[in-house]
């Protein structure tokens, strides 16, 4: 039989599972999911090709010349092709299958020892085989929402005129207040260059100085925002944080919006519309994922969603948040005054179990937040803002930026920085300073959010974590 498929065409399985696609002649690649033989001389194989949750059933029948050769020794994880085409399935479980002209086998997979044969295996044994996890059903589905989050940020940063920027991963300034910094260096660890007074010579260096990768690239940020207005930047931060919590990785994904004429009213309400615009986005577009997460996962996820895009975030200072964790008798083992600063167990409060949404706290005190944000008249608190969501806790944090360069030079100092190594972040406030803000939002937290996904390590491809760096 010959057919009018050209070699390089192939069509994803989620084309052929469509109706109107019935009677169109398809080359469809993938992994064998399935192999159900029937007494009546015809085999159904599930394939799989990560184009969607679905697989799609392919009718094999014995007249195929290699259908008792290869076609019978077709197991889990084996690679297809199949020529074939796309007719309606006189099945209840799907509306199309595929009935196939030929089928090559690329590769087979021995049944004895690939790892992915039985259903229900944990997530930590799927974390010691991260090469293959992505084949199943839960990681293809975290794939796909962690693209879709990642395609809606881009969309709703560029159609509102933001300027993506790349801000640099290997940082010299050695403090930008956000965690611990892994060193970057090239120096020989068995002979140090020292200096007189025995401290290591940096100056020896590949870059000749100390340098780390990057906590955050809000400093840099708003050096483009100080000229272009609106930009963001989206990509990876790195804390060597010794935390070993199913919330932080030593390596994630961070969108950081920095805008200028903006405060921080204003930056309560662009992270609030970004979140929204995300869930919704994920909601339309991942729906047989989220369906899956809904089922599997979490059985609250598809609703915790939906009304959250229908009503407003909370907003409550700090002082105001304080209060209601003081009066609200609930015992936490780590006892709140003002001026500490939240907790994972105080976090979920407000937002689980008082608010049950979204929740903007504002206006922290000044001794627990960083030298750059915008000092409020009480000499107290700053224009601080955390946006915490139910499970995860903080899922974004941000700031109105101090403009003024005698208030922020004052607070450097207090917080024993250097002015002058700061020259180039001082002299966006020395010629031509505005009002701004901005936030980083962890890209991580948003689809452990988003799905239910219960540890972190399982929303990034290869987690990195302390003493986790495999694959
Ligand atoms: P936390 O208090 O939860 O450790 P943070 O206050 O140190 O977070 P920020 O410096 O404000 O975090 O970073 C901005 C955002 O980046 C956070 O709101 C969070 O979504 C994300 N984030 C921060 N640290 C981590 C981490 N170690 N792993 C994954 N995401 C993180
Ligand atoms: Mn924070």
């Amino acid at each position: 039989m010959t057919t009018s498929v050209e070699s390089y065409v192939r069509t994803p399985v989620v084309e052929t599972l469509k109706k109107e696609n019935i009677g169109k002649t398809v080359r469809l690649c993938g992994w064998v999911r399935t192999r159900r033989d029937s007494k009546g001389g015809f085999s159904f194989i599930e394939v799989n090709d990560g184009s969607t949750f679905k697989s799609v059933q392919v009718l094999a029948e014995n007249k195929l010349s290699n259908y008792d050769s290869e076609i019978l020794k077709l197991g889990i994880g084996s690679s297809v092709e199949v020529i074939g085409t796309i007719v309606e399935s006189p099945g209840k479980e799907q509306t199309t299958e595929i009935k196939a002209e030929s089928l090559k086998v690329f590769g087979y997979a021995d049944p004895a020892t690939y790892p992915l044969q039985k259903k229900g295996t944990s997530m930590e044994f799927l974390r010691t085989i991260a090469h293959l996890r992505p084949r199943t059903n839960t990681f293809g589905a975290v794939a796909r929402v962690r693209n879709e989050i990642c395609r809606s940020i881009h969309d709703f940063f560029q159609s509102r005129g933001f300027v993506y920027v790349h801000t640099p991963i290997i940082t010299g300034s050695d403090c930008e207040g956000a965690g611990q910094m892994f060193k970057v260096t090239t120096l020989d660890f068995d002979k140090l260059p020292r200096k007189e007074d025995g401290s290591v010579n940096f100056e020896e260096d590949f870059f000749g100085k100390a340098t780390n990768l990057t906590v955050s690239g809000q400093l840099q940020g708003e050096m483009y925002a100080t000229a272009l207005t609106n930009v963001y930047t989206f990509g990876p931060t790195f804390r060597a944080e010794n935390s070993n919590t199913s919330r932080h990785l030593s390596e994630f994904w961070m969108i950081e919006p920095e805008m200028s004429f903006c405060d921080l009213e204003g930056n309560m309400q662009c992270a609030e519309d970004f979140l929204k615009t995300i869930f919704n986005n994920v909601l339309t577009n991942c729906s047989v994922d989220m369906q899956f997460f809904n089922e599997r996962i979490d059985k609250t996820a598809i609703e915790t969603l939906k009304h959250i895009c229908d009503s407003a975030f909370v907003r409550v200072s700090y002082t105001e948040a304080v209060d209601i964790l003081l009066k609200c008798g609930e015992k936490f083992e780590f006892p709140v005054s003002w001026g500490i600063d939240l907790q994972s167990e105080h976090e979920r409060y407000l937002t689980e179990k008082k608010f049950k949404k979204p929740v903007i706290v504002y206006d922290y005190p000044k001794d627990i937040k960083a030298f750059y944000m915008r000092l409020n008249d009480d000499g107290k608190t700053v224009r601080a803002m955390d946006v915490l969501v139910p499970k995860v806790g903080e899922i974004i944090g941000g700031s109105q930026r101090e403009e003024r360069l005698d208030v922020l030079e004052e607070r450097m100092k207090a917080c024993h920085l250097s002015p002058e190594e700061y020259w180039w972040y001082l002299d966006l406030r020395r010629y031509g300073t505005v009002p701004h803000a901005g936030f980083g939002l962890g890209l991580e937290r948003t689809v452990q959010f988003v799905t239910g996904m219960g540890n972190i390590r399982d929303v990034i491809p290869f987690p990195r974590a302390p003493k986790t760096a495999d694959f």
